[in-house]
């Protein structure tokens, strides 16, 4: 493996535009983007700067090609990666991993999000690399309420799993399918099956909000054709996280408030954890990876020789003004 230095975490800031009902709602934008640099500006005066800012007007193409495409190359070479998409709900994370899977099944060019535009690049690169063999593998899971479900197996089959650490460290949850895929399509139709089963629920701001972190990895497996013994494996974990709104703002109770309490944990564990590794100082000591299943499950594949990119997401929206604040923050602590 060739030694380099490894930037554990980027973070990309990404607005949509006003959806139709932002506009019929009369909302204004209160975001404002800084021409040919990396920061946006909340009102009048809160700027914030990032690794990436993507505005309205930047579409799918070219978020995938700055932001997403070096990982694919690193992943080629046999690191980890990791992709996060972070936000409220209605803030364009499925729209950025690429969740309109029967619209990214279409081949809409232009609409297609980063799981199948990373799977497209992946496929091509396995095929160029003629030099090895490579197997390929994707599991899909979700965690709610801090139980890990399988999206890969049937309903009435699912036990919630758990997470075991080998000797190695390396994360484990026995149990979990692992389907062999040789294509793009066999991989597209996994990712469509596992989404209807995702767990969704009803709250005031979304009645298709995801209350659950839906993590889809893809494990690729190889080796050299010369050297059977030179082997290497590695993971690329696409996550659409649960929405990042307080509860209050969803008007929860009951079962819904508890998942808003455990979605929470998860976020804020996510939060610490990408905050540790990008403090130098704190580099060698504690990173608090157990404080949640989320981080424990990622806990292999961020930091180390991981590369990882969290995309916050956010609504231009005035009327969302102080979800964005929460966001833009979380997002500048993570850098
Ligand atoms: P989330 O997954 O964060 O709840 P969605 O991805 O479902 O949010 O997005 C909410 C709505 O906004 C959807 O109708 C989606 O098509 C639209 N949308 C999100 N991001 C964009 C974008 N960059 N360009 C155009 N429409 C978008
Ligand atoms: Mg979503």
């Amino acid at each position: 493996m060739p030694e380099e230095k490894v930037i554990p975490v980027r973070v990309a800031l990404r607005c949509r535009p006003l959806i139709p009902k932002e506009v019929n709602e009369g909302c204004q934008q209160c975001l404002t983007f800084t021409p040919n640099e990396p920061q946006v500006i909340l009102g009048k005066d809160k700027a914030f700067t990032y690794d990436y800012v993507f505005s309205p007007q930047n579409m799918q193409p070219e978020v995938y090609s700055t932001a997403v495409h070096p990982l694919v190359k690193h992943i080629l070479r046999g690191y980890n990666a990791t992709v996060l998409a972070y936000g409220q709900t209605g803030s364009g994370k499925t729209y950025s991993m690429g969740g309109c899977y029967e619209a990214s099944l279409n081949e809409d060019q232009e609409e297609m999000g980063i799981i199948p535009r990373v799977l497209k690049e992946l496929f091509q690169g396995i095929t160029d690399k003629t030099e090895s063999i490579f197997v390929v593998k994707v599991s899909y899971l979700e965690i709610h309420n801090e139980d890990i479900n399988d999206l890969l197996c049937s309903p009435s089959k699912r036990e919630p799993l758990s997470i075991r650490e080998d000797v190695n460290g390396g994360i484990k949850l026995p149990g979990l399918s692992e389907v062999v895929v040789s294509s793009y399509e066999d991989t597209m139709s996994c990712l469509q099956s596992g989404s209807q089963g995702r767990t969704t629920g009803s709250t005031a701001m979304n009645s298709t909000s995801s209350r659950s972190h839906a993590i889809f990895t893809i494990h690729i497996e190889q080796k050299k054709k010369e050297d059977m013994d030179e082997y290497c494996h590695c993971k690329f974990h696409l996550v659409d996280l649960a929405g990042s709104e307080r509860a209050k703002r969803t008007q929860a109770e009951g079962e819904r408030f508890k998942e808003g309490i455990n979605i929470n944990r998860g976020l804020l564990a996510l939060g610490n954890v990408i905050s540790a590794l990008g403090d130098e100082a704190q580099k060698r000591s504690h990173i608090p990876y157990r404080d949640s299943k989320l981080t424990r499950l990622l806990q292999d594949s961020l930091g180390g020789n991981s590369y990882t990119l969290m995309i916050a997401c956010v609504s231009p929206a005035d009327s969302n003004m102080e979800e964005t604040l929460n966001t833009l923050r979380y997002a500048d602590r993570a850098r």
